[in-house]
């Protein structure tokens, strides 16, 4: 059976004990950017985070992309959201390519090019992609200035949670 098949079922069997209050409005007091890598999926079980707490926005890499963007808006224009959280991680499959090697590799496995997407974001130091995702935000004028955005490493290897300053030595 695939996985999923296996949550089609599980799905079924869940709802014999569905809590309806799902339905009301969320109410998150966080919104967290991170990396979609599997290994990032038990984050607000690490931070002991509730689910209902927090907006997870998530893409290869913890870019801010204008559709994260997009996301946030809602977080913190619909929902009041105050703070933000950005946390990258150590061994990123964003240090395996470089934007261009990565689109001939691309190339290369499908036989053409495309004009989409423009950019992959990849980079090689994490904690200098965290501050540039940061100062991205810093500077969007949709964010009001009170709103708290703070960056983070979190070292899969040793499961330490480094703070990235938005400015000074790295
Ligand atoms: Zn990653």
């Amino acid at each position: 059976m695939s996985l999923i098949e296996h949550a089609i079922v599980s799905s079924q069997a869940s709802a014999k004990h569905h809590d309806p209050s799902l339905a009301d409005k969320p109410a998150p007091k966080v919104a967290i950017i991170t990396c979609m890598d599997p290994r990032m999926n038990g984050l607000l079980e690490r931070f002991d985070i509730k689910p209902a707490d927090a907006d997870l926005i998530r893409n290869v890499g913890t870019v801010v992309t204008d559709d994260v963007v997009r996301s946030l808006m809602f977080s913190i224009h619909v929902l009041g959201v105050k703070d933000v959280m950005i946390v990258g991680h150590t061994g990123c499959g964003s240090e395996m390519f470089t934007d261009d090697s990565f689109e001939k590799h691309l190339h290369e496995r499908t036989g053409v090019l495309t004009v989409e997407p423009a950019k992959f974001h990849f980079y090689t130091d994490v904690n200098v992609a965290t501050r540039k995702q940061m100062l991205k935000l810093r500077s969007h004028p949709w964010i009001p200035s009170e709103i708290t955005i703070r960056g983070f490493v979190l070292n899969l290897a040793t499961g330490e949670l480094k703070e990235v300053p938005m400015e000074g030595r790295l």
